[in-house]
């Protein structure tokens, strides 16, 4: 299998789709137990049908962010229900960490897509560890990591969108503005609790 193509109209439609009905709601249910607000979900490359979605549970334990929470829960699946990972799209609704993008690698998928960026990360989140990790550990900048690489190709859904030639692209970007909201809600709500809860990187 190779990688999804990245500006599939009916992907980019799908994904934004299981972001907002599919991870939004069981992370707004996470973020009140004070967890954050990542969350990450599986989909086939062959129909894009959801397998399974996750969010953030670092009240339980601090490595458990959305991907690798994801992880977790993917590998307690039946093993005769769960496909190859080669099979499947890797979607995150934050460009991944470096534990978590090396954790997506060992685990043998060929690609991720994310809705925010590092970018977005720092400047509208206030969560600024995965980039202080980048530059400490690797010296590296927001996103100065290789997005294509021998393992993986990474891109993000709303770069994808901005760059459709499509009749449906606004109707696309007005959900993708509606979805940006619901995490700056859901954002507030954690920063006004994070100084209640015991995780290392708050
Ligand atoms: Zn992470």
């Amino acid at each position: 299998m190779t990688p999804p193509n990245f500006n599939d109209e009916i992907l980019l439609t799908k994904m934004l789709n299981v972001l907002e009905n599919d991870i939004v709601p069981m992370t707004q249910k996470g973020v009140e137990l004070g967890n954050k607000i990542f969350g990450a979900a599986v989909l086939r490359k062959s129909d894009y049908s959801l397998v399974l979605a996750e969010t953030n549970n670092e009240m339980e334990n601090p490595l458990w962010h959305g991907e690798v929470h994801l992880l977790k829960r993917f590998y307690e699946m039946d093993a005769n229900k769960r496909p190859p990972t080669s099979e499947l799209i890797f979607l995150t609704t934050h460009e991944p960490c470096t534990m978590c993008m090396s954790a997506i690698t060992w685990a043998g998928f060929d690609n991720y897509f994310y809705f925010f960026s590092h970018v977005d990360s720092k400047d509208a989140f206030a969560i600024p560890h995965d980039l202080k990790i980048m530059k400490e550990l690797y010296g590296l900048d927001a996103g100065g990591y290789n997005h294509e690489n021998a393992f993986f190709t990474a891109k993000g859904i709303v770069e994808g969108i901005n760059s459709l030639n499509s009749d449906k692209k606004a109707d696309l970007l007005t959900q993708v503005d509606r979805i940006a909201k619901s995490y700056d809600e859901m954002s507030a709500t954690y920063q006004n609790s994070k100084s209640e809860n015991d995780i290392p990187l708050s």
